[in-house]
């Protein structure tokens, strides 16, 4: 179990394992900066954002906004925000 530095919470605590669809750069900075509790916390978030804007997993665009928003979470984006009030669903 590699433990890690959260970049969330700030604690050493157990990396997250399963990055589900988060995939490439993302992925590598969850892996190394993500911990396993933030994560379950993310996943509440996702929900709530996917049910909130009705989100298409299937939409390319999808990926874009929950790459940005996770990178956020996890204050991994430079002036990165959980911009939940300015976002266009890209589907409607
Ligand atoms: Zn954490």
């Amino acid at each position: 179990m590699a433990e890690i530095t959260c970049s969330r919470c700030g604690g050493t605590k157990e990396a997250v394992q399963n990055t589900a669809f988060y995939r490439g750069e993302v992925r590598e900075k969850l892996l190394a900066h993500a911990c396993q509790d933030c994560w379950s916390e993310w996943i509440k978030m996702q929900i709530m954002l996917i049910n909130e804007y009705r989100l298409n997993l299937m939409d390319p665009k999808t990926d874009e906004f929950l790459n940005k928003q996770i990178l956020a979470f996890f204050k991994l984006d430079e002036g990165g925000e959980m911009a939940n009030v300015d976002f266009v669903p890209p589907s409607q």
